[in-house]
C-alpha cells in the first residue's frame, strides 16, 4: 500500500471508483477493487455506483466471506479477491472493470499475445483470458487466480479485465495500460494479423523492462 493508502484504506477505495469511472474505465456499478488488510480485506459494497460510494460503504471482510461490521453487502466478486489474496502474498490491491477493449477481446475469448514489447508490463509475454465462470462464483476466483499466474493482469471470458499490484495506484495504473494494450491490438487485428514478437525478444524485453525508469531514489 503507499502512505496515502495505508493512512486512509477506505477514501483510497473511493477515489479509485470514481477515477476508474471518470476516465471511463467503468460505467454503471460495473467493477469493483479492494485492499488486503491482515488476514482480511476492505472491499467496495456490491451495487453502489461510484458517484455514491462513501468511505463509510467500504466492507471489511476476511477470506471466507465474514464481513466485519459495516452497513453493506460486500462486493459479488469477494470470492476472487478472496481467492487472489490468499494465492498471492504479493498482491495488497486488486481492481477489476469491464473496460470498453479489454471486455471485447475477453467476449472473444482471446488473449493478448505478444504484439507490442508492452505486454511485458503485466509480467510475461501474454495476458492471459482467465475461462468463463458466472461472475461471484468460487469457480470464478479459481479461473482468475490461475491465469494470474507469473502475472499481474488478466482478461475474464465473456466479462472484463482484472490487475493486480502492491497498492491501488499501480493496480490501477496497469488497468488502464491492460486496457490500451488491449485496444491497439484490436486495432491490429482491424488490420490484419499483427506480426508477434518471439520468445526470445520478449525474454530481452521483461529483463530489461525490470530496470526501467529512473533510479530509485535513496532518501538519507
Ligand atoms: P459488484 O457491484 O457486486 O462489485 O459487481 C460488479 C461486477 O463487476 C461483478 O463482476
Ligand atoms: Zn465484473
Amino acid at each position: 500500500m503507499t502512505s496515502q493508502e495505508s493512512h486512509d484504506p477506505p477514501a483510497s477505495l473511493v477515489r479509485c471508483m470514481r477515477q476508474l469511472f471518470a476516465e471511463g474505465l467503468t460505467t454503471g456499478t460495473s467493477g469493483n477493487c479492494s485492499l488486503r488488510l491482515t488476514d482480511a480485506m476492505l472491499i467496495t459494497p456490491t451495487g453502489i455506483h461510484p458517484s455514491e460510494l462513501t468511505p463509510e460503504s467500504m466492507v471489511a471482510t476476511d477470506f471466507a466471506g465474514n464481513a466485519r461490521g459495516g452497513r453493506f453487502m460486500a462486493s459479488s466478486e469477494w470470492p476472487m479477491h478472496a481467492s487472489i489474496y490468499r494465492a498471492r502474498a504479493d498482491v495488497d490491491a486488486i481492481v477489476h472493470c469491464h473496460s470498453r477493449y479489454a471486455t471485447a477481446l475477453a467476449c472473444s475469448r482471446r488473449e493478448i499475445p505478444a504484439f507490442h514489447y508492452m505486454v511485458a508490463v503485466a509480467g510475461g509475454d501474454s495476458i492471459r483470458c482467465a475461462p468463463y465462470a458466472t461472475f461471484g462464483s468460487v469457480e470464478l476466483g479459481r479461473s482468475v487466480t490461475d491465469a494470474l499466474r507469473d502475472r499481474s493482469a488478466c482478461l475474464m471470458a465473456n466479462h472484463g479485465q482484472i490487475s493486480v499490484g502492491p497498492d491501488l495506484e499501480s493496480a490501477l495504473e496497469l488497468a488502464r495500460r491492460v486496457e490500451e494494450l488491449a485496444a491497439q491490438y484490436h486495432a491490429c487485428l482491424a488490420i490484419g494479423a499483427p506480426a508477434l514478437l518471439t520468445v526470445a525478444e520478449m525474454d530481452e524485453v521483461l529483463e530489461k523492462i525490470s530496470g526501467y525508469g529512473q533510479p530509485r531514489r535513496l532518501t538519507a
